[in-house]
């Protein structure tokens, strides 16, 4: 069941994912080479606990960390640890989550590590694009096939993968609720309300769709053909003014 926000669920909501870019807005700052992931994973958790809120990710299902730090090929789901250190040309993939009275935001973004190739910039800029586009058709009386399709259209036109394995969800009390949202058209015509939550979360490649767990750690997601993948996420509520990004700092 895809069940609708009240008012004052969605002013948690708000609160959530605005801590949620506080710690996005201290990443773009200290991804640099030379850090390790664990210390960004430090960094991420004192944010979300000195604003009151908890690290939605650390021990759900068991995960052992506040964010999933994914580089490269690696797609979504990546561990911190303080043996990955960033160096220059890598990108990486920062998811956070935070939960504060009770609601949850959830947001990733891919950084570059100084400069990066031209074919990997590009990879990124489109999928940032695409994940505005989704976000563009997160209204009331559209269908999720229209997010769907509008990140599918984007990523055509560039040739890239697109991962079929994970995708966009519901959000709110839970991190993941109905519904599940494809990045490429399945036709599924379940109606956008006012008041839904989701998290859209295209997860593009440079190279073909398929994607890997670790047999290691048992998380790490990565492409299969080891071609780069970038991740944007943001949570979004579907209203009758728009579409209203939570993660995004307040003014
Ligand atoms: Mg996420
Ligand atoms: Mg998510």
């Amino acid at each position: 069941m895809i069940n609708r926000k009240s008012r004052d669920e969605i002013k948690r909501m708000r609160h959530a994912g605005h801590i949620v870019a506080l710690v996005h807005q201290k990443m773009k700052e200290v991804v640099e080479p030379g850090i390790s992931t664990k210390e960004l994973d430090n960094i991420a958790m004192h944010i979300i606990k000195e604003n009151r809120a908890i690290p939605t990710f650390l021990g759900y299902s068991g995960f052992p960390a506040s964010i999933c730090t994914s580089i490269n090929e690696q797609v979504v789901h990546g561990i911190p640890s303080e043996d990955v250190i960033l160096k220059e040309g890598d990108i990486i993939a920062i998811d956070v989550g935070a939960t504060y009275g009770g609601m949850v935001g959830d947001s990733a973004w891919s950084y570059r590590v100084g400069k990066v190739s031209d074919e990997v910039d590009k990879l990124m800029k489109v999928t940032e694009e695409s994940l505005y586009a989704g976000i563009e058709q997160m209204r009331p009386g559209n269908v999720l096939d229209d997010i769907s399709k509008a990140i599918e259209a984007v990523a055509n036109r560039e040739g890239y993968g697109i991962v079929r394995q994970y995708g966009g969800h519901g959000v709110g009390h839970e991190m993941h609720e109905d519904p599940f949202l494809f990045n490429y058209s399945v036709g599924d015509n379940t109606l956008i309300k006012s008041n839904m939550a989701i998290a859209i979360e295209p997860m593009l490649n440079l190279g073909g769709d398929d994607v890997v767990v670790s047999k290691e750690d048992g998380w790490t997601v990565s492409t299969k053909d080891g071609k780069p993948s970038a991740h944007f996420e943001h949570t979004v509520i579907a209203t009758d003014d728009g579409p209203l990004i939570t993660t995004k700092l307040m003014n």
